[in-house]
């Protein structure tokens, strides 16, 4: 414990310390890493944050959090303020006359925009439009999205994309499967973008389609086009239900070059990768190709854990540690599913006035959470899907042969039996020719370690999920 004014820094360090204990390790790395302790002083303690969008996030769903590790570290506690310094005005350790310590609020977008240099505000017409007024649901903000090897690239590419609009990865290309957080992450960006005062159409390819329908039919392309083309931003949700719709794919392809030689954000989502959309003509495919192209795996059972741990604390619900791992380990891949089981359980826990507990959980409510259309799948089933998508025999991955291909096969089987059917450990060693359990955890580790950044095995990974999860 201490009370010096002088140490901003070490006592700051103290809280950390005490913090990552408290939240979950995605969200540490995300937004309290690049902290530091700046001042000290008056019963008011000063954090500077790397920029005003995680002194945004700490404000406004950490504050509870931090203030009662502060008063752990400092005798009664002391106000937390975060200010976000724009680089070189100000050094680290020292606060100039007239730039004291700011507090970042969602409805001052002035401040947030006069301490942040990053993106130069252009001035037009649709600049600080309400997010709800734009289509964004509010839940939807890096604030609320859990970050983990398995959607890490896609959210440091959207974040990267929604600090700098037009300069970094232009366009932006998402996809997965469903439920995994593109929509997310896109309105993510739509969020960040109106909080400094750009322009931004977010629209689902459905809608784009009819708009640019109704235009024709009307006679009103001119306008269609001038609202489109005069966005800093263009946000397009699903551009999978474009295929096959040669007129709306030639005005898609009008506005997008309109944008992009402007130096406009794009970013597009797809339930599916831009190579696959073969029914988009070539030209726009090779558009695409042209940005930046990320996706987002199913999640490991690590980052379902934080997902289910944060979403719990969003909805006030204190749910014990065995019941947050039963849920994690029994929902597969998709997080909306993940989503559904808590709100189910919540549901229940409220309308029968009962404590929720493992025992509970696994008797009564099993059959509540069981999502409808999700099947286990079978050892067996994931086994050969990896032996026949590798092209390694059955007896040669449970045999002894370590070469590079057959280690790998042998890895993703061990890897895939473990996130998608969910057996033990020892289990899935002896199924794989009697290995033991910490060659397992091994090539478990291995291979979530390396989801992050080989793109060959992502490909692999969701290429024998789509056969697992086809019927
Ligand atoms: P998609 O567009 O890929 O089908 P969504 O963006 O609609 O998926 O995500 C489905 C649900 O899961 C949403 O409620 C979303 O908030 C939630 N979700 C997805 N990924 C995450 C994440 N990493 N952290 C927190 N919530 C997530
Ligand atoms: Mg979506």
């Amino acid at each position: 414990m201490t009370t010096s004014a002088q140490k901003p820094r070490q006592l700051w360090e103290a809280v950390l310390g005490e913090l990552q204990l408290q939240v979950s390790r995605p969200s540490y790395k995300t937004w309290l890493k690049d902290t530091v302790g700046l001042s000290h002083g008056d019963g008011e303690f000063v954090v500077l944050t790397p920029n005003t969008f995680v002194a945004e996030m700490l404000e406004q769903r950490m504050y509870s959090v931090i203030s009662k590790a502060m008063a752990k570290v400092v005798d009664g506690g002391v106000e937390v303020r975060f200010q976000t310094v724009a680089e070189g005005s100000l050094a680290v350790g020292q606060t100039e006359a007239g730039t004291g310590p700011q507090r970042v609020r969602r409805d001052t977008q002035e401040d947030a925009q006069a301490i942040d240099h990053a993106v130069p505000a252009r001035a037009n017409g649709h600049a600080g439009r309400r997010p709800a007024a734009a289509g964004l649901n509010a839940r939807y903000t890096f604030g609320h999205f859990v970050v983990g090897n398995s959607n890490e690239l896609a959210q440091a590419a959207a974040l990267a994309v929604a600090e700098r609009p037009g300069f970094t990865y232009n366009p932006l290309f998402i996809y997965s499967g469903v439920g995994l957080g593109k929509t997310h992450l896109l309105h993510a960006i739509g969020h960040l973008v109106l909080s400094r005062g750009l322009s931004l159409i977010y629209a689902t390819t459905e809608e784009f389609t009819n708009e640019f329908i109704k235009a024709i039919r009307e006679g009103k392309t001119e306008g269609f086009r001038n609202r489109y083309r005069s966005a800093d931003v263009l946000l397009l949700d699903d551009i999978q239900f474009i295929i096959g719709k040669e007129q709306t794919q030639e005005g898609f392809f009008h506005t997008f070059n309109a944008l992009h030689m402007a130096g406009r954000q794009i970013v597009i989502t797809s339930d599916r990768p831009a190579t696959d959309l073969t029914l988009l003509e070539d030209r726009i495919q090779s558009r695409l190709a042209g940005g930046l192209v990320v996706d987002i795996q199913a999640p490991d059972l690590e980052t379902k854990l934080a997902i289910l741990a944060a979403k719990a604390e969003e909805t006030g619900q204190s749910l014990p540690n065995d019941v947050l791992d039963f849920l994690a380990g029994r929902i597969h891949s998709n997080i909306r599913e993940l989503e559904g089981c808590l709100n189910r359980l919540a549901a229940y826990a409220q309308i029968t006035a009962r404590t929720i507990t493992l025992d509970l959980v696994k008797g009564a409510v099993a059959d509540i959470l069981r999502p409808a259309s999700r099947r286990r799948l079978s050892d067996t089933v994931v086994l050969e899907t990896v032996c026949a998508y590798y092209s390694v025999d059955k007896e040669t991955i449970l045999g002894r042969l370590r070469d590079k291909h057959t280690a790998l096969a042998r890895q993703v089987a061990m890897y895939l039996l473990r996130e998608e059917s969910n057996l033990p450990l020892a289990s899935i060693g002896r199924l794989l020719g009697g290995r033991d359990h910490s060659t397992v955890l091994h090539a478990c580790r291995r291979i979530s370690g390396r989801i992050g950044a080989d793109t060959h095995l992502r490909s692999d990974l969701a290429n024998i999920r789509e056969t697992l999860s086809s019927p």
